[in-house]
């Protein structure tokens, strides 16, 4: 938004022309005058912004529209006073939180500048006193700026990073002194932003997929291993209609052979597939198509009620807060200045930087 703003002031000011190419299509409606629409390297369709978001005439274009990610949860009965409580307050007690953060402070070393930095680190604060709880089921949406310390409080969610303060998953202590914690290890699985990234081009899918199952259940005879990869795959919807030898030459593909959407459908298998309560979901779709990026919210929705799942879901993207979240926290520099039931953050906003994002999110 502060980009954006930047940029249409030095428009105004030079009379400069901007060319902006984006899959943001909220960026679209608030920032251009017209707007062309591409599609496998053809422009299928130009004009003015009003005209095209009101009328589209190609079918791509109206599958873009279209893809606005849409509400399809198992809704919570409203909390005691929901309606009533229109103002911040602690994160929500009572229920039998899975994980539930008190105080968290995360910092990382870094060197002090100058001379003293050969000898002396010094820290930089990352995530201070956060509070939260992930309820049953349920999405915690995340949100906030780049650089607000989203991406740090999930790597402490999952126990990878040295914090203080209280965290616990399904009432036990958590962190990285828990690692060794096997049962617990598996609870709390992950979904990283770039699927082009996160998997290893050296590895098969059945590799990739598979990897969870050698460390949490060892014992499997590799035919059942090769059983349990296939029903995570079949559950992301990969593999769905093949015959059997279609399935063993899917097992044996490399992550370059597929699109950016299915590479997060086996991101998302390779963490089911160990029967995970906790997905923490960083960014999980901000590096696909808007038209995937709709396909990959609504299987996670279908997940989550198929087997109960628990999301921590990081997003900078208002849309995706309103199609997924039940409970949702606002990040600023490292603090969480708003937490609340998502209906309540999002139609009430009471901090100035919340309103500021939900503006900015169009
Ligand atoms: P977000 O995910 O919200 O964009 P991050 O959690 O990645 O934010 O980063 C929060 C802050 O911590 C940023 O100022 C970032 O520069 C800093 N930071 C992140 N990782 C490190 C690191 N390994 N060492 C030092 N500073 C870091
Ligand atoms: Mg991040």
């Amino acid at each position: 938004g502060q980009i954006l703003d930047l940029l249409a002031s030095f428009q105004k000011k030079n009379g400069m022309a901007v060319l902006m190419i984006t899959h943001d299509l909220n960026l679209v409606r608030r920032f251009a005058d017209r707007v062309i629409v591409m599609e496998n390297g053809h422009i299928v369709e130009q004009g003015a912004v009003a005209d095209v978001f009101a009328h589209p005439q190609h079918s791509y274009t109206r599958r873009l529209i279209d893809s606005k990610p849409v509400r399809d949860v198992a809704e919570r009965a409203p909390l005691a006073g929901e309606q009533a409580v229109m103002q911040a307050r602690a994160p929500l007690a009572g229920e039998q939180a899975v994980m539930q953060a008190r105080a968290l402070r995360v910092g990382y070393a870094i060197p002090l500048p100058g001379f003293k930095g050969w000898f002396r680190h010094g820290e930089f604060v990352a995530v201070q006193g956060a509070d939260f709880d992930l309820q049953p089921g349920q999405t915690l949406g995340v949100m906030g700026e780049s650089g607000s310390g989203k991406s740090t409080l999930a790597l402490a969610a999952l126990g990878l990073l040295p914090f203080s303060g209280e965290l616990q998953v399904t009432g036990q202590a958590w962190g990285i002194s828990a690692l060794s914690n096997k049962s617990l290890r598996r609870v709390v699985q992950v979904v990283f932003q770039d699927p082009f990234s996160s998997l290893s081009p050296r590895l098969t899918v059945e590799e990739i997929v598979g990897e969870g199952l050698l460390v949490h259940e060892p014992g499997l005879l590799p035919a059942q291993a090769r059983l349990r990869v296939l029903q995570a795959l079949l559950d992301v919807g990969m593999g769905l209609g093949m015959d059997e030898s279609q399935l063993a030459g899917l097992l044996q593909r490399y992550p370059h052979e597929f699109s950016g959407g299915q590479r997060q459908r086996l991101a998302i298998a390779r963490a089911l597939i160990v029967n995970p309560l906790i997905l923490v979901l960083d960014e999980p779709t901000s590096a696909l198509d808007v038209t995937i990026q709709k396909q990959v919210l609504q299987l996670l929705q279908r997940l989550q009620r198929e087997h109960g799942l628990s999301y921590l879901l990081i997003t900078h993207d208002v849309d995706v807060i309103r199609a997924m979240a039940h409970d949702v926290v606002i990040m600023k520099d490292g603090k969480i200045v708003e937490s609340g039931s998502a209906v309540q953050v999002l139609t009430a906003p009471m901090h100035d930087y919340t309103k500021t994002l939900l503006a900015a999110g169009g």
